[in-house]
């Protein structure tokens, strides 16, 4: 299921994150990637030709700097792929009485198929649960909704000698009116000619159901827009459940071409399986094409959820080579929660390009420590807080420290240290290009080299 659209935004986001300069070159790349995976995924050259500029503009956004750069064409990335498949997840609303869904759609679109999949889905869920088969031109199209029923044990109602769909439903009428959801199962024919259209109207004015539901098959691709948009002409369909996703490397058409019909997508069907239904969700779909591990670094790296004001301030004072142990204490607080140093570095300019650099060990999960550092400096007083260095000459403030704190004066000299050598980084930062809140590489690879090695835990 759409594998190289997939590993084309995997490509992407890894080139964005090792990338030290998000410049043009980089932009130009990913977008000529994104374009050749979205077209192999069937989506409309022009569609493509869209999201691609869309993405090439705002890219190029000269205000957004360094290190928010990288985030921003990432989320830029997530952002507009998930649009064009949707966008938010659409839930199909019960009613709070009865839920009448009506399947239609163009032959082996599906919908038999889908008529066992949805009751068994809604059977499950505690809602009791029947389907009708009004499909009355095919022969074999009641025992083959009654197999499917059969299957998995779910009321099916047929009349396999009746030759005209209302009549059927008539039928049954009263008998279904005690079940919370009816699943409607129609007739197809092989393209929407007018008797097909007429049909359809006469049955939504018989059975009057909530929703509509056009079955598409995924392989159709691009063609799909003008099924649903010819369906919604002919009966004003109000969701879209694609089938055969699970067989073709086209879902991107079809998924694509329903978005800019405005027929959201609830459903997809993955197998030939009566289990084989998912809700669409296309954030989570992303995810999955994706690789869950993958969405959530992604998602960590654009939702750092720092406190901007002091950022800023941080900012600021690196700039000025200033970094106090408030600094680093107020850096922790807001790190508190998220518990991973990486956060620490990404917010030293310049230092989150060098991040990719280091070994995996440094910037692991420091949760504990990052506590036990909060305790620590919470038991100074402002003299030491303000001038730790008479920390290293009254040694026996930090037996006190260590008191209050809850620690080891180990722990204590391991935080002096540490501070000093960001310190010592900020200051040396001074001689960064911080325009781009960025610094040649040459100036960047040294300091990484000197973090690495420097920065134990
Ligand atoms: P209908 O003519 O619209 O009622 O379509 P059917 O429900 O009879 O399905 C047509 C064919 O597609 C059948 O062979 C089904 O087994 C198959 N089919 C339906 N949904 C799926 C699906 O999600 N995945 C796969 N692989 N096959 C499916
Ligand atoms: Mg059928």
């Amino acid at each position: 299921m759409l594998d190289k659209l997939g590993s084309a935004l995997k490509k992407a986001t890894n080139k964005i994150a090792k990338a030290i300069f998000v410049d043009k070159n980089i932009i130009e790349e990913i977008t000529k990637d994104l374009q050749r995976a979205l077209i192999s995924a069937d989506v409309n050259v022009h569609l493509v030709k869209e999201i691609t500029d869309k993405i090439k503009r705002e890219a190029s956004d000269e205000k957004i700097k360094g290190i928010e750069k990288r985030e921003h064409l990432i989320k830029l990335l997530h952002d507009t792929i998930l649009e064009i498949i949707g966008g938010e997840k659409k839930e199909l609303i019960l009613d709070k009485k009865q839920t009448k869904i009506m399947l239609l759609g163009l032959y082996g679109a599906g919908k038999t198929t889908a008529a066992g999949k949805l009751a068994l889905y809604y059977n499950k869920r505690g809602k009791k649960t029947a389907v009708i088969g009004l499909d009355v031109h095919r022969p074999a199209a009641a025992d083959q909704l009654e197999q499917n029923c059969k299957k998995i044990n779910i009321p099916c109602f047929i009349n396999k000698k009746e030759k005209n769909p209302i009549k059927i439903w008539n039928e049954y009428k009263k008998e279904l009116d005690k079940y919370d959801i009816i699943i409607i199962d129609t007739a197809g024919r092989h393209s929407l000619d007018k008797e097909l259209v007429s049909e359809i109207k006469t049955l939504n004015k018989a059975i009057n159901p909530s929703h509509k539901i056009l079955a598409i098959q995924a392989d159709i691709g691009q063609a799909a827009k003008q099924q649903a948009s010819e369906f919604q002409k002919a009966l004003d369909i109000n969701g879209v459940i694609i089938t055969r996703m699970d067989s073709t490397a086209k879902a991107g058409g079809a998924l694509t071409a329903c978005y800019e019909t405005n027929a959201p997508v609830y459903f997809i069907g993955t197998g030939e399986k009566a289990i084989d239904l998912e809700v669409f969700n296309p954030e989570s779909f992303i995810s999955r094409i994706l690789g869950m591990g993958d969405l959530e670094s992604l998602m960590e790296k654009v939702q750092t959820a720092v406190d901007k004001e002091t950022q800023k301030k941080l900012k600021k004072n690196l700039e000025q080579g200033k970094f106090t142990l408030r600094d680093l204490q107020s850096q922790l607080q807001s790190m508190s929660g998220m518990g991973n140093l990486s956060k620490l570095a990404e917010m030293i300019p310049g230092f989150s390009s060098a991040k990719a650099k280091l070994p995996e060990n440094i910037i692991g999960t420091q949760e504990e420590k990052i506590k036990k550092w909060n305790h620590i400096i919470n038991s100074m007083t402002q003299e030491e807080i303000e001038n730790p260095e008479i920390l290293e000459k009254q040694t026996t403030r930090l037996g006190r420290i260590a008191k209050g704190a809850g620690c080891n004066t180990s722990d204590i000299r391991q935080l002096l240290k540490q501070y000093k050598m960001i310190k010592e980084f900020a200051k040396s930062g001074q001689d960064m290009d911080m325009s781009g809140g960025m610094m040649s590489q040459k100036q960047m690879m040294k300091l990484a080299k000197k973090f690495g090695k420097k920065m134990k835990f």
